[in-house]
């Protein structure tokens, strides 16, 4: 159900620390951290603690955390400086998406190109 821990999901066991990642910032309603993978010098991922398939469920059911995530990327780009990045929600597989649970891409500290692949 939209909002509860997923058993199956990667992000939701970064949330409860049974996956280790590079945590950057935490607050009530979220976590950011290090995408494993990056594309840019700096590329952080923020999500929700609570489980959404994606950016549009999200949005739909839980407007408020959505802004606390968008918020959040901002706390993000000030911390690490960043004056130009990209924010990114890639919804759905034919837009790329691979993690089946909401997130915000924040990508800077590099030029990028418009527009994405
Ligand atoms: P998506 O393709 O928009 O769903 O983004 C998923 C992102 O999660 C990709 O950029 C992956 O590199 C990243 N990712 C996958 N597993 C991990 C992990 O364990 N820690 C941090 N980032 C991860």
């Amino acid at each position: 159900m939209a909002g509860e821990p997923q058993n199956d999901c990667l992000f939701c066991k970064i949330v409860t620390g049974e996956v280790p990642a590079t945590i950057v910032r935490e607050t009530e309603t979220t976590v950011a951290f290090r995408d494993i993978n990056p594309q840019a010098p700096t590329h952080i991922l923020v999500i929700p603690k609570a489980h959404y398939e994606n950016a549009a469920e999200l949005a739909a059911g839980a407007p408020q955390l959505a802004a606390d995530v968008l918020a959040e990327t901002k706390a993000v780009a000030d911390e690490e400086k960043l004056d130009s990045y990209r924010l990114v929600f890639n919804t759905g597989s034919g837009a790329g998406q691979t993690v089946w649970h909401a997130h915000a891409h924040v990508l800077g500290g590099r030029g990028l190109q418009w527009p994405p692949g």
